[in-house]
């Protein structure tokens, strides 16, 4: 016989839901932005800009020149688990695009207002949405726009009270917003990408021309000494099912510290066996002490990655991860070594 005191097993109200899902989604003001400019490249755009007010906890918002919202899907768009790019779990392993659980629009409009601007190539006049927790507060509008979106996202947190005291400064929040871009920017040189502060001291901190490329990203990022010291590796290994496209400062830069910048299969990633794999690779063929910078993309058969372990999509599983680890290492160490015996040759000639 239970006593009375014992609580009884209830179902969580469907916005408390919604909103512990949130948190887990956005974090910080630069997991937003990661979000919706994956959801622009997603979306074909050749030029997106981003603009923060308060290092994005006061405004946020996002530019784009991509397909657009369909008018229709307008009243859906911000509503959880409402996607265009998974229709079946299946689906989950020909994946291309960034989204697939249409979490994130949902995710910000639960600590933020979120208002969305959006004109498709066929529709002749753009239309906007305002939504909180996930639905439209009015009916959608018509307003003047070019096509596009804009998504704009005001007072983050503001119902998470213990989320906003949390947060770092605004310029370090700020800080991290241009370097989620700037990484995002090396990944994708086509895209033209802007980051700058709201008003009029409108200060832009970021700025990548379309149609870049990821050499002329990594000067402008890291600086034109790194820029000239760059080895480009190829690999690609048939058996472990996995192509490797890589960027590395050869021996003649020494930076301030190691920076390792990893995509797989087109998602900003951490992965500590890989970088323990680049470390072992540096020691063995760099001076002492060199502090390279390395940008690299790794492509694994979508059979054998799981995109889906991690709320942020921070971390992936994949298979036969030790064999591809050392595989990368042993060919950034020769592509290294050849990169130093070039450099001897010019030296000695
Ligand atoms: P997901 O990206 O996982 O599908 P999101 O919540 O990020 O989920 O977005 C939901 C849907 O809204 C997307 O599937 C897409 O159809 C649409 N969408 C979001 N942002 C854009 C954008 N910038 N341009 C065009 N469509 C967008
Ligand atoms: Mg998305």
């Amino acid at each position: 016989q239970a006593p009375d005191s014992l609580p009884r097993i209830q179902r969580l109200d469907e916005t408390v839901v919604n909103r512990i899902a949130a948190g887990e989604v956005i974090q910080r003001p630069f997991n937003a932005v990661k979000e919706l400019l994956e959801n622009s490249i997603d979306a074909g755009s050749t030029l997106v800009q981003i603009i923060a007010r308060d290092g994005g906890n006061k405004l946020l918002q996002i530019i784009d020149n991509g397909c657009g919202i369909r008018f229709d899907d307008m009243p859906i768009v911000c509503e959880r688990f409402t996607t265009s790019k998974l229709a079946a779990f299946t689906d989950l392993r020909s994946l291309n695009t960034h989204g697939f659980r249409g979490e994130a629009l949902a995710s910000i409009s639960h600590v933020a207002h979120v208002s969305i601007v959006s004109k498709t190539a066929e529709a002749e006049c753009a239309y906007r949405g305002e939504y909180f927790e996930g639905k439209l507060k009015a009916p959608v509008k018509y307003v003047p726009g070019n096509q596009g979106t804009t998504i704009t996202a005001e007072d983050l947190f503001f119902n998470v009270p213990i989320r906003r005291r949390t947060l770092k400064s605004a310029t370090e929040e700020f800080k991290k917003i241009v370097e989620v871009v700037s990484l995002y920017s090396l990944h994708y040189p086509r895209v033209g990408m802007s980051v700058r502060k709201a008003g009029s001291d409108g200060l832009t901190a970021l700025k990548t021309p379309a149609d870049s490329t990821v050499a002329a990203n990594i000067r402008l990022m890291v600086g034109a000494e790194a820029a000239d010291a760059l080895i480009h590796v190829n690999h690609e290994d048939k058996r472990l099912e996995f192509s490797l496209d890589a960027f590395v400062t050869g021996p003649s830069f020494a930076g301030r510290k190691t920076q390792l910048v990893l995509f797989i299969n087109h998602r900003l990633v951490e992965s500590a066996r890989l970088r323990r794999a680049m470390e072992s690779a540096f020691t063995e063929a760099l001076p002492r002490g060199a502090q390279p910078f390395a940008y690299v993309s790794l492509q694994i058969a979508p059979h054998n990655v799981d995109v889906n372990v991690h709320p942020t999509k921070h971390e992936v599983f994949f298979l036969h991860q030790d064999a591809i680890a050392d595989a990368i290492q042993s060919r950034i160490v020769a592509a290294l070594a050849a990169g130093r015996q070039s450099m001897t040759f010019l030296v000695q000639s």
